[in-house]
């Protein structure tokens, strides 16, 4: 067995690596170990923290935590609806940019679309009231809240909801 010159070529194209942007979801290629560094998109300008799909994020969920403390249906002056709350950076970092969204259902829990609402810059537990307005006027249910901020999802949405009637039966 000998290794021919393209074996060479391909070890330098396994040390690159693709993932995409937390906030755009663009591509993004980085060399390998880059991994866990903060940099610009591209696209959208905004940072994110290169990772590797698939694998354990750079940074464990903890540091970069994002809890939701309230959340409710509301309406502004002009009638139109959104879905309001806060949501708490519990985490000891300042943060980038905090992105909250929801995916909205209709009475037969059809998903007829999405609402979000971001902030730029949420510090080290501080407190952000957001509002994500909803225009399908056939929506009346949210799924639990999708939390981003540059160093990826964070899965601490834990949300004071109220017991869904439908389900309390479950034998
Ligand atoms: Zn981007």
């Amino acid at each position: 067995m000998t290794l021919s010159p393209g074996d060479g070529i391909m070890m330098t194209r396994m040390s690159k690596a693709n993932c995409y942007c937390n906030f755009c979801s663009s591509p993004m290629r980085f060399e390998f170990c880059r991994v866990g560094e903060t940099v610009n998109c591209f696209n959208c300008g905004m940072e994110t923290v290169l990772f590797i799909p698939g694998l354990a994020p750079p940074y464990a969920e903890e540091q970069y935590g994002l809890e939701v403390r309230e959340m409710k249906w509301g309406k502004n002056q002009f009638g139109l609806r959104h879905v309001e709350g806060v949501v708490q950076n519990v985490s000891s970092k300042n943060l980038d940019w905090a992105r909250i969204e929801f995916i909205l259902s209709d009475k037969a829990g059809v998903a007829v679309g999405s609402t979000s609402d971001c902030l730029i810059s949420l510090p080290a537990k501080a407190t952000w009231k957001f509002q994500a307005p909803v225009i399908q006027g056939e929506a009346v249910c949210v799924s639990d809240p999708i939390l981003t901020c540059e160093y990826g999802r964070t899965g601490k949405a834990k949300v004071p909801r109220p017991p869904s009637p439908v389900s309390s039966r479950a034998a």
